[in-house]
């Protein structure tokens, strides 16, 4: 750039008043900036300091003084650029989020360049930054997009091949028992039909289930930019879902509601909510032993509603609760309680996008607390 009218220190430090090209300094359509060989700006133009958050190039000399750790967002992004630099005497194309004036952030791409003395001497660096924060915020959007899209692309094939075991196996329980009653119907004693009647039955309860399930899941994914939000009446809520349980609470354990929130209406997906709840309580009423005591327990702070799913059944190992959101994720401990592990993550996007909260706190053996907290 002006490295062939610099022949000493002196020059770069009275660069901005000689400079014959300052009119084109001056207007570039990039952030320019010379400093010294310690990093110390001796010119910018305005385009730079505005950039930067500042009113002209003025505004910024008074205020800044040198290159350093503080301007970069990430950690070790400034001991990275001195590595570049230092091994390849020159930056280039070096993208960063930087922190602005006010303290906010924006991307950058910085090009840096040395400038030598006739002696070749290192007498300081040139260089230029761009504002690259819309095509970087542009990228960042399709990155995440990739990621959700391979991560449906793994749920969905997770998807097929569970729901074809699951088939599979349900199907041909069904199709021996049915087989046995057929051919050998007359000849079984009542309670040897009775107990085919109950395979298939439960077969039939347990296919219906991961149905429901599916359905639920791919709603939920339909939905997630369409929420319909209204208000929801929280204690006609609350007895609705009383009421849903008890149709599928089959082992008869005791479900205790006890309200204590002082807050009338909640705003949300009424569907949703319902969807969440009942799952959490059906978890309960699945992992309990029979008459295992449940409570679903509501409250509110300040401006948060609290639902509270507790029960006294077989917890969930420590290790394990990381996993409990993932879909398919079933914890080792269940033996053969049946179940298809995704009632919980449909639960979490529920909570997600209801900007919300779930935690979980369970002991082995003695019982699991669910917590949902949702901005009123
Ligand atoms: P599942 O259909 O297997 O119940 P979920 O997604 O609802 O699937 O739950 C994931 C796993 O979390 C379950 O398989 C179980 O291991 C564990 N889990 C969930 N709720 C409870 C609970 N209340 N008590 C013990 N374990 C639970």
């Amino acid at each position: 750039m002006f490295v062939p009218k610099i022949n000493n220190f002196e020059y770069l430090t009275n660069i901005s008043n000689e400079l014959p090209y300052q009119h084109w300094f001056d207007h570039a359509p990039v952030g320019m900036f010379i400093t010294n060989s310690k990093g110390k700006y001796v010119a910018v133009n305005n385009l730079f300091a505005q950039i930067l958050g500042y009113k002209s190039s003025d505004d910024f000399l008074a205020n800044y003084q040198t290159a350093n750790y503080y301007f970069y967002v990430e950690p070790n992004r400034f001991t990275y650029f001195l590595e570049l630099l230092n091994k390849n005497q020159k930056v280039f194309k070096f993208e960063s989020q930087v922190y602005k004036r006010d303290g906010s952030m924006i991307w950058l791409t910085e090009n840096v360049n040395p400038i030598y003395d006739h002696q070749g001497e290192l007498i300081g660096y040139e260089g230029v930054i761009e504002d690259i924060t819309e095509r970087k915020e542009k990228e960042l959007e399709m990155e995440n997009n990739l990621f959700r899209l391979q991560e449906l692309c793994e749920i969905k094939s997770k998807f097929v091949s569970m729901v074809s075991h699951e088939f599979r196996g349900g199907l041909s329980v069904i199709l021996s028992s049915s087989d046995m009653l057929k051919v050998y119907g007359e000849k079984l004693a009542d309670t040897q039909k009775q107990k085919h009647f109950d395979k298939i039955n439960h077969q039939v309860e347990e296919l219906t289930d991961l149905l429901e399930d599916l359905l639920q899941f791919g709603k939920i994914e339909a939905s997630k930019d369409n929420l319909q939000q209204e208000d929801i009446d929280l204690e006609n809520f609350c007895q609705e879902v009383m009421e849903d349980i008890g149709h599928i609470n089959k082992k008869g354990n005791p479900i205790i509601l006890n309200n204590h929130s002082g807050v009338r209406t909640i705003l949300g997906d009424r569907l949703m909510m319902k969807r969440m709840v009942i799952n959490l309580l059906y978890n309960a009423v699945k992992y309990s032993p029979d008459q295992g005591k449940i409570e679903f327990n509501v409250s509110d702070h300040r401006a948060e509603i609290m639902f509270q799913i507790c029960d006294e059944g077989i917890g969930i190992p420590e290790s394990e609760i990381a996993n409990l959101y993932t879909s398919f994720y079933r914890c080792k401990n269940t033996g053969k309680i049946a179940g298809t592990g995704l009632g919980l993550s449909i639960v979490k996007k529920i909570v997600d996008l209801h900007q919300g909260n779930i935690s979980v706190e369970s002991t082995l053996g003695k019982g699991t607390t669910f917590t949902v907290s949702l901005p009123v």
